[in-house]
């Protein structure tokens, strides 16, 4: 009945805190170092800190001239004393009364407090002068040692995710390695006897097993570590199998096999580990399907229930619904158990450039595969249109879009302009 079935919010505020409740009671994770370029996709476990002042001296930002700003807003010639460029040594005091050439990135001398950018003066035998129509401030391009950070504060926090913008950060402050967290293993089971491997050419009712490949590029973005194994038939003593090895890994994702047919079997297999089950549906569109719980492991079975369990989710199979359904409540357990600070589903806001042609009956929160346009004009609000397409199979569909459109449960459609929320991936 889906009436019983939780909503989108409530299944994602659920969770949210079982994810909660799994970090608190697993042991600490294991750290290990890593070379800067291994490290983006990983999680930083301790803190990084400032190896010395940032800046390391007070630096110019403009090529010009360095002066006292109330000197050089007299508009007088002052007469050039020295140079300076990037590389070279803090140069001493500036004598009163003059200016010195400096470069971008150079050690500003010690007494100057602004810039003057080259642009904005005039020269002569004399010396140089602010340009009269030009003004000057204490402190204009120039940023001050330590302005950024001070030798030893912590710039970022374990439980940071490492991209491009932290390994420059690292680099800036002398660390060739980082220490970061071991990753989840993330089981990746494919269920169906229909599918054939990647490779293979499927035979007439047979398909290619599209979910394995993509879960596993999903899993590495959300911090985990993926282990794909090999796909599992439709019957109880393969998905038994299958589901003891999977148990090995920190966390189970099953593609297929959820629905309500005769040969869904996930539920009762998992039901036989001792699965207790948080949901078995929820009210979204596609993916309702989705079951998500926890199985007893080890020692824990019995008694110690609370103490020894991993997840699992059972992704409805179509390649969509397993996508959005990941997306969703999928990657935020995983960024979770990898040690993220910020695993959340990443929403925006954008304005529907087309009213949604698919009228629904209310009741299922939707996620549909859109094209979000975020490269208009200074000042434009990104635009999102729905992609065409054939429904949860249809992976030309995914593939051309960027983003899943959310259509709230009591809308059918949403109208052109509109400010909408959009799934971002
Ligand atoms: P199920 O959830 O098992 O009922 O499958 C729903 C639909 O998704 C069926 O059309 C399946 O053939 C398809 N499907 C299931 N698993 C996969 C997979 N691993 N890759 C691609 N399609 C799949
Ligand atoms: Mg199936």
């Amino acid at each position: 009945m889906s009436s019983a079935l939780p909503g989108y919010e409530q299944a994602a505020a659920m969770v949210a805190s079982h994810a909660a409740r799994l970090v608190r009671l697993r042991p600490p994770l294991a750290v290990e170092r890593v070379a800067l370029p291994a490290a983006p996709g990983r999680v930083l476990a301790r803190p990084l800190r400032a190896d010395c002042d940032q800046p390391p001296f007070t630096r110019s930002t403009r090529d010009g001239f360095a002066c006292r700003a109330a000197e050089a807003s007299a508009h007088g010639f002052l007469p050039v004393v020295g140079a300076t460029r990037a590389g070279d040594a803090p140069p001493g005091a500036l004598p009163r009364g003059s200016a010195w050439e400096i470069m971008t990135g150079a050690p500003v001398p010690a007494d100057a407090d602004a810039v003057v950018m080259i642009e904005h003066v005039e020269t002569s035998g004399e010396g140089v002068r602010l340009l009269p129509a030009r003004k000057i401030a204490s402190g204009d391009n120039v940023v001050a040692q330590g302005a950024q950070a001070h030798a030893g504060d912590e710039l970022l926090p374990p439980g940071t995710a490492i991209t491009f913008a932290q390994i420059a950060l690292a680099a800036a402050c002398g660390s060739s390695t980082l220490d970061v967290y071991r990753r989840p293993r993330v089981a990746v089971l494919a269920t169906g006897d229909e599918l054939v491997a990647v490779e293979a050419v499927p035979s007439p009712g047979q398909i290619r097993n599209s979910n394995a490949p993509m879960l596993a590029v999903l899993v590495a973005a959300a911090g985990g570590e993926p282990w794909v194994l090999p796909t599992a038939a439709d019957n109880a003593q393969a998905l038994n199998d299958a589901l003891a090895e999977a148990a090995q890994a920190d966390m189970m994702l099953i593609s297929g096999g959820v629905s309500a047919g005769k040969f869904d079997l996930v539920e009762p297999a998992l039901t036989r580990m001792g699965a207790k089950f948080h949901f078995t549906g929820v009210r979204i569109q596609p993916g309702k399907p989705l079951v998500f719980g926890e199985i007893p492991t080890g020692s824990s079975r019995g008694s110690q229930y609370e103490h020894g369990t991993k997840c699992f989710f059972g992704l409805p199979g179509n390649p969509v619904s397993s996508a959005v359904t990941f997306l969703l409540f999928g990657a935020p357990v995983v960024a979770a158990l990898a040690g993220r600070l910020d695993g959340g589903p990443r929403f925006a806001l954008a304005r529907l450039a087309k009213t949604t042609d698919r009228h629904a009956k209310p009741g299922l929160t939707r996620f549909l595969p859109a094209s979000c346009t975020f490269g208009g004009a200074p000042g434009e609000v990104p635009e999102v249109e729905l992609v065409p397409w054939q429904g949860s199979g249809d992976l030309a569909a995914l593939a051309r879009s960027n983003c899943f459109l959310m259509i709230p449960e009591e809308k059918a459609s949403l109208a052109e302009g509109e400010m909408v929320r959009i799934l971002l991936f």
